[in-house]
């Protein structure tokens, strides 16, 4: 395995990224190829769905991260027809998920590529739903668009959603964020995850490259840097050829995160979090976890004050 940074020439396709945009370099490349890609995209704008495409426009809206569990649908039995009939494909999403796919193929194909991302762990999509419900009832508007991480206002590092409305107006939340860093709505599966490790099953594993500022500042400029683990032979051969993006070799070890580490616990009181939200409004549920989160961050802005 090794391990690089990359960050895409284009600007704006990088402000459009969740991290460098490494996803649209190595994607495009398959495109090059006359293949097909495997991504998630916003159905309704609203709703992670894994969708097939072969257009530059279809990949474009699988750009930025979706902080909910996608649906897979019946894209593992697609990309099987498309790998049957000699197609390059590039199939991305969360370990698990390749992992899937792997154990749905059954066997290696030549022009199958994977991306994997380096993945915190997926919230419950009913919990999206829900949030989405009382939003619309909160503002007495319709939602018709969500961006789980508005780069153009609030840079790579910040994270907050912004919510479109029906008559076009914008309003930034951060409570579905707060309640996804809580770490209580992740899906149980997350907690025992096998796959939080550098020891990976598919071809690219891309992240944001979170140690930058110690590692190498001078190539960060807040606009969204990746991390990409080139894991295989084929991914190598692929990356190498790679001219729409500046790139730079790193030591792995500057860039560890819990996702190449160790899974989250879950919560004590995540049991306690569920009951209370099967049993309460999400307007309830909100006001009760917005002191917890308050408190957090209060405590947390104590420990470091105290440590200076
Ligand atoms: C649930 C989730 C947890 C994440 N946790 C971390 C983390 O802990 N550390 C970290 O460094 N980065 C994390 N990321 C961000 C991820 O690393 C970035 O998607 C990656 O850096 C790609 O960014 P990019 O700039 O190359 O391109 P982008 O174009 O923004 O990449 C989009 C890629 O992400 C995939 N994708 C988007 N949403 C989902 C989803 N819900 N399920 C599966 N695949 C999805 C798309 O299919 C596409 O391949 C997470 C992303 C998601 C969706
Ligand atoms: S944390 Fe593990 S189990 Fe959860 S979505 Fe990511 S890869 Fe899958």
């Amino acid at each position: 395995m090794e391990a690089y940074i990359l960050k895409h020439n284009d600007f704006r396709t990088r402000i459009s990224s969740r991290s460098g945009g490494a996803f649209t370099a190595i994607s495009d490349l398959i495109l090059d190829k006359g293949g097909v890609i495997y991504g998630v995209t916003l159905i309704d704008n609203i709703y992670a769905r894994h969708i097939r495409v072969e257009t530059v426009e279809g990949r474009n809206s699988m750009r930025g991260s979706k902080y909910i569990q996608s649906s897979i649908g019946d894209c593992y039995k697609k990309a099987l027809e498309d790998l049957k009939n000699e197609k390059w494909v590039l199939f991305s999403g969360t370990p698990c998920q390749i992992a899937g796919l792997k154990t749905f193929l059954g066997k290696e194909y030549e022009k199958l590529v994977t991306v994997d991302i380096a993945c915190y762990g997926v919230p419950s999509p009913k919990i999206w739903r829900d949030y989405i419900s009382y939003l619309e009832k909160l503002c007495k508007k319709k939602v018709v668009k969500a961006n789980f991480r508005n780069k153009y206002k609030f840079g790579w590092v910040a994270a907050k959603e912004t919510i479109t409305f029906d008559d076009s107006s914008k309003k930034d939340f951060g409570i579905f964020t707060n309640l996804f860093y809580s770490n209580k709505i992740l899906r149980p599966s997350c907690y025992q995850c096998p796959f939080k490790t550098l020891d990976r099953a598919s071809d690219f594993t891309i992240g944001d490259a979170w140690g930058i500022d110690k590692a190498n500042p001078e190539f960060n400029d807040d606009n969204g840097v990746s991390i990409v683990l080139v894991n295989t032979e084929k991914a190598l051969a692929l990356f190498i050829s790679i001219q729409c993006a500046t790139t730079k070799v790193v030591n792995i070890s500057d860039y560890m995160q819990p996702p190449f580490q160790y899974a989250h616990k879950s919560p004590d009181n995540r049991e306690n979090f569920w009951k209370y939200y099967r049993d309460h409004s999400f307007g309830q549920v909100v006001e009760k976890y917005k002191n917890e989160v308050r408190m957090k961050k209060i405590k947390q802005t104590l420990k470091r004050k105290l440590h200076l």
